[in-house]
């Protein structure tokens, strides 16, 4: 098994993806449908690469745990898609996109990952107006754009506050397309639940039938996971309830190595936390950020006076407002990155000066904006959005400002993969939100939806042909193999377990107490005090969750507890994983803060010359502490500085 080899191609920054793509090895057409290939995902990354793949003539088996592909996660997203098309002409390039990523991520990131990623990005916003996919357009008919933060360029593509929905359903078109074709056989409400290896590489899956319960064997020359991200660790997050960490934590349990796991995006605009009675937390989306001011109460006795209810917010005249972005970082204003407003809200929330009953909410207002654009014009812009934020808070956003706080919303650490996106298990593959590859410590608004489909739509196809071009006289894999059988035997006896052990808590429970320690402990700041207690609090979850877990049901039919119970269980562990990388960590980046790191001013201070690197964490075994390896970071192309917004 390969340890860290990064696989970038040599030459200049700018020509290694096309050198990739010209020596790169290829398998004919007449081999291709004798060549297996698993995709477990549906979203904007295994969708699209499950199509790709089936299109090219490979033989796909894709999975996904929802009633159709198209409820994938990705259809959450609300703002928008970068691309360095420079419609606008307002000096945007794939160099200023590749730039501002890395910046973005607190140079954290691979230099020639992040270019391809900019290199690829014009060509997705081509295939999908291709695919009809309805981005917004101007008056005249051309592509519309908008500024996300971090950048001070209108590069994001988008469809009113739904392109997540719209580009999902653009590859759910190209997957149908290839399922009708027969080259892509899908399964439905399938959950994967182990990696099956053979001699050392991925050869297949074990899948449990969501329906049935049936335990299943999936035998392919490759596999993909392409399973999202893992921000549910929390409990409360944007993420669809569903969204969990299961298929990339079995990968790492086979040897896959997870990359950078404390590196966690906390997004500054969510409707605030209002009680224990929540299971989700709902996303306000940065799109907003262009024309909404983010402000509190200059004085902390209004600031009292809005949480009990005896002033709002337009009781506040102008001159007692506080608009802390706008002062703090006058170059980005309210468009500073989400890290960096995050913790800026936090500071004033943990200062007293939050506006809700809790302390921790700041207000979001739209009232200049209307002034100057006028109402239509904003509902144009945000109408869906600003209809959810009513339905969900009784208040009409376009009169009262909305009330938001940072919550956790993605994870940039994930499956460690090389440039190839091939993970250390040979054959095992891993794309879009589920591996480590382009954000470093922090992401970019609007780039995970262009990542998920630069891995699916236009690397993959590339960097698997290439690895497959070697199997071609492999044949048929069996899953008569030892190696399946003793999978499935792994796979069944956790759920028999489950359904037998008699304990007297629910899932849930567990969930709740461990997401409390991840946000407490490993959330918007870290400590090494908070951490190291927090490793002794979640072993102690883990050790009662195993003696106390109560799945009711059972287990041949759908029973969505059992389901539950497995997720939690890999979360506790990941977890745990979290914190170590967290400890391991002793600087602030992006999504990471630790509070022994801070400039005088309360930003983030980096050690480039000692963690200038990627933590790939190795599994070790059942209760023994992971190893730590590192991939040196080098950067040629992009000077490193400290970074400023201001
Ligand atoms: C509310 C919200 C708004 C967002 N808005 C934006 C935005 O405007 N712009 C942007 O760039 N990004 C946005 N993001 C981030 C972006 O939506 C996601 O990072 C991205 O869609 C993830 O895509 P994916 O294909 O990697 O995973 P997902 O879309 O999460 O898909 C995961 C797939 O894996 C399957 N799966 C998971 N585990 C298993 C298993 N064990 N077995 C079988 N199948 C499995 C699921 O069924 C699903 O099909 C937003 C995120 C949220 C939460």
């Amino acid at each position: 098994m390969q340890e860290l080899f990064d696989n970038i191609p040599e030459g200049p920054l700018a020509d290694k993806w096309t050198k990739f793509k010209a020596d790169a090895k290829l398998v004919n057409p007449s081999n291709r449908r004798n060549i297996d290939v698993i995709v477990v995902g549906t979203g904007l990354a295994g969708g699209a690469a499950a199509a790709s793949l089936g299109e090219m003539g490979f033989n796909v088996k894709s999975f996904c745990f929802q009633d159709s592909p198209r409820r994938a996660h990705s259809i959450a997203a609300q703002g928008g898609i970068n691309a360095a098309k420079n419609y606008q002409n307002d000096g945007d390039s794939t160099y200023r996109l590749f730039y501002d990523t890395v910046k973005g991520g607190d140079y954290r990131s691979r230099e020639a990952n992040v270019y391809r990623l900019a290199e690829v990005s014009a060509n997705i916003i081509d295939q999908c107006v291709a695919q009809g996919v309805p981005f917004a357009r101007e008056y005249g008919g051309l592509l519309d754009n908008r500024s996300f933060g971090g950048v001070q360029v209108q590069r994001t593509f988008y469809a009113k506050g739904q392109t997540g929905q719209q580009l999902l359903i653009g590859a759910y078109q190209a997957l149908s397309r290839q399922i009708h074709k027969g080259t892509v056989t899908m399964y439905n409400r399938h959950e994967m639940m182990e990696v099956v290896k053979i001699d050392g590489k991925a050869r297949g899956i074990i899948a449990r039938n969501l329906i049935t319960g049936a335990v299943e064997r999936h035998a392919a020359h490759a596999v993909v996971i392409a399973s999202g991200g893992y921000g549910n660790v929390y409990f409360l997050s944007t993420n669809a309830m569903g969204s969990n960490v299961t298929a990339a934590w079995k990968s790492y349990k086979s040897g896959a190595h997870f990359a950078n796991s404390c590196f966690v995006q906390i997004h500054p605009t969510c409707i605030p936390v209002t009680g224990d009675h929540q299971s989700k937390l709902t996303l306000m989306s940065e799109s907003l950020r262009n024309d909404g001011r983010i402000w509190v109460p200059k004085k902390k006795e209004d600031a009292k006076a809005i949480a009990n209810g005896e002033k709002t917010a337009l009781d506040i005249a102008e001159d007692d407002r506080d608009y802390y972005l706008e002062r703090r970082y006058p170059a980005f204003g309210n468009l500073v990155p989400r890290d960096v407003a995050s913790r800026a809200s936090k500071e004033r929330c943990d200062a007293g000066y939050g506006v809700n009953k809790a302390g921790q909410a700041v207000f979001l207002d739209f009232s200049a904006a209307i002034n100057r654009l006028g109402k239509e014009a904003v509902e144009a812009r945000y109408g869906n959005l600003f209809q959810m934020y009513e339905k969900i808070t009784a208040e009409n956003p376009y009169v009262m400002p909305m009330k938001i706080y940072p919550a956790i919303h993605y994870t940039m650490g994930g499956v460690w993969v090389d440039y190839n996106l091939q993970t250390t298990v040979p054959g095992l593959f891993s794309a879009g939100e589920a591996n480590f590859s382009d954000h470093g410590a922090n992401r970019l608004g609007a780039s995970a939806l262009m990542q998920g489909l630069a891995d699916g739509y236009f690397v993959l196809p590339y960097t698997i042909s290439n690895y497959l071009a070697d199997d071609i006289s492999t044949g048929e894999i069996s899953t008569d193999h030892a190696s399946f059988e003793q999978s499935e035997k792994n796979v069944k006896e956790r759920l028999d377990f489950f359904m037998s052990n008699k304990g007297s808590k629910t899932v849930d429970h567990f969930h709740k107490r461990l997401g409390k320690v991840m946000w407490e402990k490993c959330g918007m700041s870290r400590s090494k005090e908070g951490l190291e207690e927090a490793l002794a609090e979640i072993k102690a979850i883990r050790e009662e969750f195993w003696k106390e877990v109560k799945v009711p049901g059972v287990q041949t039919s759908l029973n969505q507890e059992l389901e539950k119970a497995g997720r939690v269980a890999d979360f506790i562990e990941l977890g745990e994983l979290m914190c170590h990388d967290a400890l391991s960590r002793e600087e602030s980046c992006g999504g990471h803060f630790r509070e022994e790191h801070q400039t005088p001013e309360g930003e983030a201070l980096r050690n480039d010359k000692e963690y200038s690197y990627v933590a790939a964490w190795k599994y070790k075994g059942e209760n023994e502490t992971p190893e730590l390896l590192k991939e040196d970071l080098k950067f040629e192309n992009i000077e490193l500085k400290q970074r400023s917004y201001k």
